[in-house]
């Protein structure tokens, strides 16, 4: 079936229609071929992160990205532990949300929503805190489509001894990240962001040596990241609760079509020329980017408001009308909208859109 119109929201996101087709099935989830369509799919995330299978795993979670990122919070960090967060936006400040759930000590590093997260300033907040045991922070802030610098940070980080986690939710196999390499111990992504799979689980790229030490340190059942791991490496693939099949099988598909696009680096082509197409000709139709270039990510961009009277509420239903679904503003000090340009999402696309926002604005002023 045909969709009624495009998304241009960072997940859900716009699927091809084999992605979707490979759920038209149902499966059963404990027998061989499945475990071996879990195990395959494990397999290529390590590659796509770019680690030696020897060191780390890959980890699936149930649920939305959500439940991935608070897997990694209730489960790795000990009861005498300390959590630096970085928060330039509503998913780091999500994390803090966690912590206080858990009883986790943290210490909140907060910075401009329009700013990144620097090494200057996590730095600062490492010296003045000794007690800090674990590192917390975004790549893609998708509040606002800002891209925080980790590969600046992240490496000094563990270089104090201290575990590092980041949330590359919006960013993993979008942008090229070299997880070993950059000495991330725990990334967190999901099936419905740049992989353009559906909903329906997260995932934990993790340092085996870090979570082999970290058996019973969760603080709930399902969300135990140690067991999930350890039932799925003793028998070969097994999830622990039900597994969401179709979605399994839908990202099993959407890996190979990632494969036959070129992998991440064409992929991460594909983003960055959609958003810069855009933002040029958002330009031109009045609306200004609100991250600078510097520091603006290739998979969602913030857009000011052209004017102090622009209803959002009638611009929307406007562009949906002609066939595309975008994304309010999730930042209070400055009114914006969000379009997302990651998904089944290509040139032409980008240029209809254009067209079609250059003809409301038309109308409407
Ligand atoms: C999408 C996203 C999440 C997870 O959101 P869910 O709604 O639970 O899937 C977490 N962090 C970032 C940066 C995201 O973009």
């Amino acid at each position: 079936m045909e969709n009624e119109y495009l998304l241009l929201t960072p997940g859900p996101l716009t699927t091809s229609a084999t992605v979707k087709k490979a759920m038209n099935r149902d499966y059963c989830t404990w027998d061989d071929d499945y475990k071996k369509i879990t195990q395959s799919i494990r397999s290529s995330l390590l590659k796509i992160a770019q680690v030696d299978p020897e060191k780390y795993t890959a980890v699936p979670i149930q649920g939305s990205g959500t439940y991935g990122v608070e897997s990694v919070i209730s489960s790795i960090i000990p009861t005498n532990g300390t959590l630096l967060i970085a928060m330039n936006g509503a998913y780091g400040e999500r994390i803090g949300q966690m912590a206080d759930v858990y009883g986790i000590d943290h210490v909140d590093l907060k910075v401009d929503e329009q700013q990144p997260v620097t090494k200057e300033l996590v730095e600062a907040e490492i010296k003045a805190h000794p007690e800090i045991t674990h590192f917390a922070m975004i790549h893609c802030e998708t509040t606002t489509g800002i891209l925080n610098p980790i590969e600046d940070i992240i490496p000094w980080v563990k270089a104090q001894g201290i575990v590092t986690i980041v949330d590359a939710m919006s960013s993993f196999g979008g942008i090229p990240i070299d997880v070993q390499g950059l000495e991330i111990d725990f990334l967190i992504s999901s099936t419905n962001k740049c992989i353009q799979g559906v909903p329906g689980f997260a995932f934990v790229i993790a340092n085996k040596m870090i979570l082999n030490g970290t058996r019973g340190y969760a603080r709930t059942l399902s969300l135990d990241l140690f067991a999930q791991y350890d039932e799925m490496e003793k028998d070969n693939g097994k999830w622990r609760f039900t597994s969401p099949t179709h979605v399994v099988h839908a990202f099993a598909q959407a890996l190979t079509e990632l494969e036959v696009e070129g992998g991440v680096e064409n992929r991460y082509q594909r983003y960055q020329d959609n958003q810069r197409q855009l933002s040029a000709g958002m330009d031109k139709l009045g609306f200004k980017q609100l991250i600078a270039d510097q520091w603006q990510s290739p998979i969602i961009t913030s857009f000011r408001y052209p004017t102090e009277d622009f209803n959002f509420a009638e611009f929307y239903q406007a562009l949906k009308a002609a066939g595309f679904v975008i994304y309010p503003g999730k930042i209070s000090v400055v009114p914006t909208f969000r379009i997302g340009n990651i998904g089944e999402v290509y040139s032409q696309d980008i240029t209809d859109l254009l067209d079609a926002i250059a003809k409301i604005s038309a109308t409407t002023v």
